[in-house]
């Protein structure tokens, strides 16, 4: 069988990819070891994060620092023993959220994120998904009010400097707007642009049954069988093998594994989360951050879905479900959370990169073959967005982004 275009891996980036390249006329074939996203872009708190303009820095100040060492909070948790091999990774990412530094990145990062609903809203219409998401944004809950007071300067900030809409709600208004809520709050950020999605995995169902729609092929098959074919690439699937002049590695987490096969060594790393659904007990409107306990309490079609912070630990390490349970704990005090649905909680991996940004662009050394991951905590938001720029430059248009500061060249 033969293709214009390979996508490896079928996660919001893959598909979002395989779209933009086959509304553009390509023959595409989508190849994933699973059905489409059943891996992190199932498990997300399923925002399309229109103000996430600013990435997740390395914490820079010491008493964080020390806080997170010493595990005294929920939003950050590590396996001691996988902390050697990632240390060069993690001293580049702090370096990289240096104050000199990080400015630049985040106005890169922002330029893509602009992009970011209005790239959605196309396959959304097309794919007959809007039963699936609300446009009503969603809030960061503080308990204390100090938190609350600094970041609600931050949050205008932001929002003034990228036309963003955001409300700070107080106490009283917090209790009024979600009255679900068991404990008086300090206050919230009511983030308003963005779109929350009550089923993250089936909007990337329904997406890559649009792109079957549009003509595209969609095949089960392993990356790791990813080989030069003459002037281009070929792949086995479980329909035989395929080839095509050009593929996209679209593997989110397990982008590393593949590139170490081809001589890349970026600064990949995983951040790990969990998440377990809650049914039966307070429903939400719109999702609600925890920020002080790191737990997102996204509404779901199962139910209550709670998603935790950040674990830094390899991404087959054993799972260890900590934060969840301090989680669960804590969101307690706050809504009636019912019974939990899953006897296990879902176990996922962001796909980071030191520098924060993703990588999108053309292998340095290896002709046609063409990168897209690291989209760390916003890969589900940005999924279309990145398709849609890695499209252009494959097929030679302008780029409607400046692709230069995601460049796999930077590493
Ligand atoms: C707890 C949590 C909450 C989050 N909340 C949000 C949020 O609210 N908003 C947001 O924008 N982002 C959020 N994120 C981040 C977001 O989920 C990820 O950035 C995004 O899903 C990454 O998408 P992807 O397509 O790159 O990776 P994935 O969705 O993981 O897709 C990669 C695909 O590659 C396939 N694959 C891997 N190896 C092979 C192989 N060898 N052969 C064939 N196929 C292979 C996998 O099966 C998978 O389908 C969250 C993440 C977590 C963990």
């Amino acid at each position: 069988m033969s293709s214009d275009i390979l996508v490896l891996g079928a996660g919001m980036v893959g598909v979002g990819t395989a779209l933009a390249l086959r509304q553009r006329g390509h023959a595409v074939t989508l190849v994933d070891r699973k059905a489409p996203g059943q891996e992190t872009s199932y498990g997300n708190a399923g925002i399309i994060q229109r103000e996430a303009v600013r990435p997740y820095a390395f914490p820079r100040d010491w008493r964080k620092l020390v806080q997170v060492a010493l595990r005294r909070g929920n939003d950050v948790h590590y396996h001691a023993a996988g902390m050697p091999a990632l240390a060069t990774r993690l001293y580049r990412y702090w370096s990289h959220s240096a104050p000199r530094a990080y400015p630049g990145i985040a106005a890169a990062y922002a330029a893509l994120i602009a992009h970011s609903l209005s790239e959605h809203a196309g396959w959304i219409r097309q794919a007959d998904a809007e039963d699936l998401v609300k446009r009503e944004g969603w809030m960061q809950g503080f308990r204390t009010p100090a938190l609350f007071e600094q970041a609600g300067r931050e949050a205008r900030e932001a929002a003034q400097a990228h036309g963003l809409g955001c409300d700070l709600l107080d106490g009283e208004a917090l209790a009024h707007r979600v009255p679900a809520l068991r404990q008086r709050l300090a206050g919230a950020i009511h983030w308003r642009d963005p779109w929350a999605v009550n089923d993250p995995g089936e909007l990337v169902a329904r997406y890559a049954a649009l792109f079957e729609r549009m003509g595209g092929r969609l095949l089960r098959g392993d990356a790791a069988s990813l080989r030069r074919q003459g002037a281009g690439w070929a792949v086995d699937t479980q329909e035989g093998p395929v080839q095509a002049a050009h593929a996209v590695l679209a593997l989110g987490p397990w982008a590393d594994a593949a590139l170490v096969r081809f001589g890349y060594r970026f600064p990949l790393f995983v951040k790990r989360g969990y998440h377990r659904h809650y049914a039966g007990g307070a429903t939400l409107d719109m999702p609600l951050l925890d920020v002080e306990q790191g737990v997102m309490l996204a509404p779901m079609r199962r139910g209550l879905r709670l998603t935790t912070g950040a674990e830094f630990a390899p991404i087959d390490a054993p799972p260890t479900p900590v934060q969840l349970a301090e989680a669960e704990r804590s969101t307690r005090e706050l809504v009636d959370l019912g019974q939990g649905v899953e006897a296990q909680p879902w176990l996922g991996a962001r796909p980071c990169t030191a520098d924060m940004k993703p990588v999108i662009g053309a292998a340095p050394r290896h002709p046609g073959l063409w990168f897209n991951f690291g989209h760390g905590h916003q890969g589900f938001t940005l999924g279309p967005a990145s398709g849609r720029l890695v499209a252009e430059l494959i097929g030679g248009e302008t780029p409607y982004v400046d692709p230069r500061p995601y460049s796999p060249q930077r590493f």
